[in-house]
């Protein structure tokens, strides 16, 4: 018979010592005569360790979630991270709803231009364990966006605890996630590494040196980088080579603003064929 100790006091009778033991409801020793239980065992783990293998494959994949905009949830590596996050916002065409997020590891801001940073929506996104990295021209003197939109000082309080102004350069580690801040046309973009993966958040930003150099595998980038008079299609095409790219800074809403206007079955047509674009869906959350 085996008995093993356990932890449940209803399951407990007194043992040949006198000690509270575990009666197994079922008892076998490792004879030869016990080879299919032998094999079921071997099965049971086997299973475990495909199931277990499945588990850790899915913690390493990447989930993006598009809000319309610059505005994404990043889902990697168990942690939760928001890129340029703003509120449900018509002229923008955003649909976040901060209400319904939680446990945000960081929230990261390419730079302080109205579309990208929202003082409230992080606020509302904030909770005690929560990091805000922004570039220093948010914090500037002459922007006065930190301190403007909030009006309580509890709130005022909240928010700049969460904040953690970095550089170009810059290399901020969130286990074993790692967010370098490369230089671009407006404040700052963001490239995430996970093991083999790499992310590019172009922000407000056309496709510069240091970015083409990094070769990501997948890239978020505005279509103005790539259509109208600032934008610079060649360096866009150096930086895309085979990467999966995905378009943001546009809606397709005619009660949206006009500027931002662009027709989803039109975007493919900016493009060689051979660029790989991936449109997401506002609010629909897609594993790469
Ligand atoms: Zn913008």
């Amino acid at each position: 018979m085996t008995q093993r100790p356990v932890s449940n006091p209803e399951e407990w009778k007194d043992g040949e010592q006198g000690r509270k033991v575990f009666t197994a409801p079922f008892a076998f020793t490792w004879g030869t005569s016990d080879w299919p239980l032998r094999l079921c065992a071997r099965l049971v783990s086997q299973w475990w360790k495909n199931i277990s293998g499945e588990m850790v494959k899915a913690m390493s994949d990447v989930a993006l979630e598009w809000f319309g905009h610059a505005a994404f949830k990043m889902q990697i590596a168990g942690k939760i991270l928001f890129f340029d996050p703003v509120r449900k916002n018509t002229l923008l065409g955003t649909t976040l709803e901060p209400a319904t997020e939680n446990n945000i590891s960081a929230i990261f801001i390419s730079h302080e231009h109205w579309d990208h940073y929202d003082a409230d929506t992080i606020l509302a996104l904030t909770s005690p364990g929560t990091k805000t990295h922004f570039p220093f021209s948010v914090a500037s003197p002459f922007s006065c966006r930190l301190t403007f939109e909030v009006e309580d000082k509890q709130s005022l309080k909240k928010l700049t605890q969460s904040f953690s102004p970095v550089r170009i350069n810059d290399e901020i580690e969130i286990d074993d996630i790692s967010v370098k801040c490369l230089e671009a046309t407006e404040g700052l973009s963001f490239l995430i590494k996970y093991g083999q993966k790499k992310i590019l958040f172009m922000g407000d930003s056309i496709a510069l040196e240091d970015m083409i150099e990094e070769k990501p595998d997948i890239i978020l980038f505005p279509i103005w980088a790539v259509e109208g008079e600032e934008s610079d299609m060649e360096n866009f095409l150096k930086l895309a080579g085979e990467s999966i790219c995905v378009p943001m800074h546009f809606h397709n809403n005619p009660d949206s603003l006009p500027n931002f206007f662009i027709e989803s079955d039109k975007l493919q047509n900016l493009f060689p064929q051979n660029i790989k674009l991936k449109v997401l869906e506002r609010n629909v959350p897609v594993e790469f």
